[in-house]
């Protein structure tokens, strides 16, 4: 963009009247694809990328997987009894929680991996390059720094997940299915931990 804003000021050097107009109205311009960007692929509540973001990145990963170029896991997680918490606490409480776990969730993670707020209170972790064994390490990572973290540990806020790696020629559709029923056991069987899929 610079660049561009370069090439006009060499053009409009021969109108000096014009200069400051067009490299206003390229900032502007800037500017708003920022902001256009940020909210077509960006959830407003907790910053993480929306569901719909995460879609593509997904497709594009599971593409990479599929042509067993790169290990890939998932892990989907799930706040422990939230509706709870919002009745005890109050939205406004209850949405500092969701944002202060996304925060310690990007904190986490590498660059290369997404986070994504999946839907309400369920957040999705794609981890390239990846296999199970680390994934299940970066999940008891997660749950440690849940439980160390000074707000989330005072008001009992715990999280469950499923976690899985992208088998061979395995649809999106029955990966994601497999990391779901992981999550599902997690609840069943106590809350508060992580479960590998089958
Ligand atoms: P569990 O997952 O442990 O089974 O129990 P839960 O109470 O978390 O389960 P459920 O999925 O039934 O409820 C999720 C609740 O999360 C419902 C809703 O009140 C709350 N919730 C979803 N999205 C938001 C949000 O953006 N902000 C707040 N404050 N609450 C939300
Ligand atoms: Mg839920
Ligand atoms: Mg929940």
């Amino acid at each position: 963009m610079d660049k561009k804003i370069g090439d006009i000021d060499k053009l409009s050097a021969l109108d000096p009247r014009f200069q400051k107009k067009i490299q206003d109205l390229f900032a502007s311009i800037h500017e708003s694809v920022s902001l256009l960007y940020e909210a077509a692929t960006h959830d407003e509540k907790t910053g993480l990328y929306n569901n719909k973001f995460f879609e593509t990145i997904f497709e594009m990963e599971v593409e990479k997987a599929m042509r067993k170029q790169q290990k890939l896991s998932m892990i989907m997680t799930d706040i422990d009894f939230f509706k709870k918490i919002n009745d005890k606490y109050g939205h406004i409480k209850a949405d500092e929680f969701l944002k202060r776990l996304a925060d310690l969730m990007k904190k986490q993670v590498r660059g290369s991996d997404i986070v994504a707020r999946f839907g309400g209170e369920e957040f999705i972790i794609l981890l390239p390059e990846t296999n199970l064994e680390k994934a299940k390490k970066f999940a008891a990572r997660l749950k440690k720094e849940i439980h160390s973290d000074k707000i989330l540990s005072k008001y009992h806020v715990t999280v469950s997940g499923g976690i899985a790696q992208y088998k061979d020629k395995e649809t999106k559709k029955k990966f994601k299915e497999r990391v779901d029923k992981a999550l599902y056991e997690a609840k069943e069987t106590g809350r508060d931990k992580f479960v590998a899929a089958k």
